[in-house]
């Protein structure tokens, strides 16, 4: 079936169909982290959700265009430097690097492009020398702004109301609440303890919003199909953006404006005075496997609030194994013949139900009912072991299928003679901890062929310590979590 993939618009506030500018392809820019700490779940979230999106557009068919911006001069990467008492480059290196970690760990597809904004002051150069040419921007004490009134689609995306807008008054800082609403500063004049270009513009440092504007239509054109990012981007950071675009290109910047909801833990606003704040590492830490995480930041519509609690990361955790299970499972179905045609008819129904809920603004609790329904009606048949070998395979496709946007990636089965072999199955690699745990029980199961029992029994208790329950089955060892390890 052709791909008609429908996504919430938040400029015209609708469910529309997507219409890309060339057909069969995507030019998909997605604000990326501003590297001055770790990324918190909140940001994982917005990462995750703009993963499984780009996942859906390969999976039926696109090619896709992906470019991340890595903002590495702001106010606070600035702030960060000098409390540190470094330079920008050493201060946010490190943070780089965590992010493309944290992201590889938690199977997010890299983007094509990671422009830093350093390395992009020209193109910015070249958009403000418009903007002022145009008259969209002006001059003072030094630092260029944009003049608001002058452009008025302004608060098309935000729906903001400019009533109590004072034209020309300004502001310096890169984020600011709707209430104070104003002209915005694309160029900061030089100031004691910040980094200085010198520029045709003059001497300064960009402001946050320009570097957006400036990078996305470098990779991706004046025009370009998606933008993405948090609710919490919409105002000031978006708005910004259209308005710095398409005053100095005269044509529209984006066509569809897609945003991710809030993360709140435990009901609350995540903040570091609370003690409710997390990175990926502190939960990782408690002893979960990231993909279980990713499984929790995927399974709740980006549209809507999510509220994150370690019993809700108990339940993606479970929700997790009980598909790697079932797989493993699927591997015992031993019987030759054809395939029955009611599995096959499964199989479709499954296909299908997870297609449409996807292509319908993400819908991932109808595309994933569809794959649970599909345990649920294989499961009878596996019991009174009347699946055959072709029907579990053609189950286990459809997993594998499914998988490739989902990317959790289910909990693999080791075989007896300690060969990893259900991985695979399953898009390839492994993560770390599941990678170590894997390890440990291809040392055990040497031990045993080596009728070195003591040892077998050594490592078998050190991941029993761990939170990991072996189970020695005919057809190999299979491995779950018991839970979190105890410290
Ligand atoms: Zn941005």
């Amino acid at each position: 079936m052709a791909a008609m993939i429908r996504l919430h618009n938040t400029l015209s506030g609708r469910v529309e169909e997507f219409v890309p500018i060339e057909s069969g392809s995507v030019k998909l820019y997605t604000c990326g982290p501003t590297v001055y700490d770790f990324p918190h779940i909140g940001n994982w979230r917005s990462y995750v959700f703009e993963d499984l999106l780009k996942r859906l557009f390969l999976y039926r068919g696109f090619r896709v265009l992906h470019v991340m911006n890595i903002t590495d001069v702001d106010d606070k990467t600035i702030r960060g430097a000098n409390a540190k008492g470094v330079g920008l480059d050493e201060y946010t290196k490190p943070f780089i690097e965590a992010f493309a970690r944290d992201r590889d760990v938690l199977a997010i597809l890299p983007a094509d492009v990671y422009p830093r904004a350093t390395a992009h002051i020209e193109e910015m150069v070249v958009l403000i020398e418009a903007l002022l040419r145009k008259g969209f921007a002006y001059r003072k004490d030094g630092s260029i702004y944009f003049a608001i009134d002058k452009f008025p689609a302004y608060g098309r995306l935000s729906k903001i109301n400019l009533e109590d807008l004072r034209p020309g008054s300004h502001a310096d800082a890169d984020e600011y609440a709707k209430e104070s609403v104003h002209d915005f500063a694309l160029w900061k004049a030089p100031k004691e303890g910040e980094p200085v270009w010198e520029t045709r513009i003059g001497p300064g440092r960009p402001g946050w919003h320009i570097e957006c504007s400036a990078m996305s239509s470098r990779y991706l054109g004046r025009t370009f199909d998606i933008h993405c990012g948090g609710v919490d981007n919409i105002f000031p950071h978006h708005e910004n953006e259209i308005a710095q675009s398409e005053a100095a290109t005269g044509v529209t910047f984006v066509n569809y404006w897609v945003h991710g909801h809030h993360l709140v833990v435990d009901g609350e606003k995540m903040s570091k005075s609370k003690g409710n704040f997390y990175t990926l590492t502190d939960i990782l830490e408690k002893g979960y496997d990231p993909l279980d995480v990713r499984y929790l930041l995927v399974a709740t519509h980006y549209r809507k609030m999510l509220n994150f609690t370690f019993e809700a990361l108990d339940q993606a955790r479970t929700a997790r194994r009980r598909i790697g299970n079932f797989l493993g499972e699927l591997r015992a179905a031993a019987q030759d013949g054809p395939s029955d045609p009611a599995v096959v008819r499964m199989v479709d129904e499954a296909r299908a139900g997870f297609v449409t809920g996807l292509e319908d603004d993400l819908n991932i609790s109808e595309a994933l009912a569809a794959v649970f329904t599909l345990i649920k009606s294989a499961y009878p048949l596996l019991t009174r072991s009347e699946m055959t070998k072709a029907d579990g395979s053609l189950i286990s496709e459809f997993v594998a299928e499914a998988d490739k946007v989902l990317g959790v990636r289910p909990s693999p089965v080791v075989s007896a003679s300690g060969k990893i072999n259900a991985t695979s199955e399953l898009s390839g690699a492994v993560t770390v901890i599941e990678a170590e745990i894997l390890a440990k029980i291809e040392a055990r199961q040497k031990a045993r062929a080596g009728r070195d029992f003591k040892r077998a029994d050594e490592i078998r208790d050190e991941l029993l310590e761990a939170g990991i329950v072996l189970e020695d089955t005919k057809d190999g060892v299979r491995w779950k979590r018991t839970g979190p390890p105890k410290s």
